[in-house]
């Protein structure tokens, strides 16, 4: 595996004090998912790592209330619930993504081509994941 051409800034903004390179999920050309190393700071690493699990625990918050909101919906007879617990759930993801994603540097995929990470300090940096 090569090692990607980034400059000496944080992926996410841009500071080039105290980096670490650490693997980044990204899409090649091909729809193929690799990791690349990229470099982060450490709060911005941080925040990255603490929600690594916040679908999965949106997902399984989502998956509770519909249950819940179904049961009481046929118990009580009642639309309601069941439609209170669909719109709860949705939020519930809408928000995970919404939290996932700003935790994440911004990624451009282009067609057929290695992903472009835009660094506030540096620019457009097209990350190459090296050929196999
Ligand atoms: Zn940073």
């Amino acid at each position: 595996m090569q090692v990607p051409d980034v400059p000496n800034a944080c992926v996410r903004c841009g500071t080039p004090y105290g980096l670490t390179r650490q693997p980044l999920l990204v899409r090649r050309g091909g729809g193929r998912i690799r990791y690349v190393d990229v470099p982060f700071c450490p709060r911005c690493w941080r925040l990255h790592e603490s929600t690594r699990s916040v679908f999965f625990v949106a997902a399984g918050v989502a998956t509770a209330s519909l249950v819940i909101g179904l049961a009481v919906s046929v118990i009580s007879q009642d639309w309601v619930p069941a439609a209170a617990s669909v719109v709860f759930a949705t939020a519930t993801v809408f928000v995970a993504r919404a939290i996932r994603r700003r935790a994440l540097p911004v990624v451009r995929y282009e067609r057929g081509s290695d992903p472009v990470v835009v660094i506030p300090t540096v620019g457009e940096v097209r990350i190459v994941t090296g050929g196999e």
